[in-house]
């Protein structure tokens, strides 16, 4: 099975999720998309604005629910801790997956030298990065080890939407319809 790995904080997750995740592993031929929402993401730890990690997974639960492309991996609440991505690549290493492939959006991008062990990611994951919207790429700030994963860039539609927009929508008593789908 050709999967397509798709990490993120998913509070909530959402239509900009969903259909570029999908456009991406259509064009790639994968047949399989895990979502994977994050225990404690590294990078949110000080927010204070992210949902418990079990409401965030029921979440994308819902949104694939009968949806064969799509699965969702809990791996990283049951290893528990913060929500290092080399940790659960390795984890599905020692599961028998040989060649991980990771789905990042292209704003994540400029902070891949700060995750966890960035050189053991590099190495040992192939990224596959999609343009958002609103998100240009400087790939010349880049230290020279990353900057090859402009060669990695796929074209996924371009979606105005993120979970803090929805996040603010809500805290401001305005819906979230057509932006998640109605289970989340
Ligand atoms: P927040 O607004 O809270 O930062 P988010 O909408 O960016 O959240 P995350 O769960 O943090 O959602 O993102 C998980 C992954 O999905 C990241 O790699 C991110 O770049 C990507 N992503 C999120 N929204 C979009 C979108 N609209 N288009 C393309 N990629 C997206």
């Amino acid at each position: 099975m050709k999967r397509l790995c798709f990490g993120g904080s998913f509070n909530p997750v959402h239509h900009g999720h969903l259909i570029c995740a999908r456009a991406v592993a259509e064009a790639r031929g994968f047949e399989r998309v895990v979502l994977i929402p994050s225990a404690l993401p590294p990078h949110k730890l000080q927010s204070g604005d992210v949902a418990p990690a079990e409401h965030r997974v029921e979440m994308c639960r819902r949104a694939v629910a009968g949806v064969p492309l799509f699965e969702v991996s809990e791996v990283e609440q049951a290893r528990g801790g913060p929500s290092y991505t080399i940790d659960t690549v390795r984890s599905f290493r020692q599961q028998g997956w040989t060649h991980i492939v990771w789905l990042i959006g292209a704003d994540m991008v400029a902070s891949l030298p700060d995750w966890h062990q960035p050189q053991d990611l590099l190495r040992e994951v192939e990224w596959v990065i999609m343009a958002r919207y609103g998100s240009a790429m400087d790939w010349q700030k880049l230290p020279e080890a990353y900057r090859r994963l402009e060669g990695n860039v796929v074209e996924a539609p371009l979606i105005d939407i993120s979970a803090s927009g929805i996040r603010r929508r809500i805290a401001d008593g305005r819906s979230a319809r057509f932006l998640t789908p109605d289970a989340v």
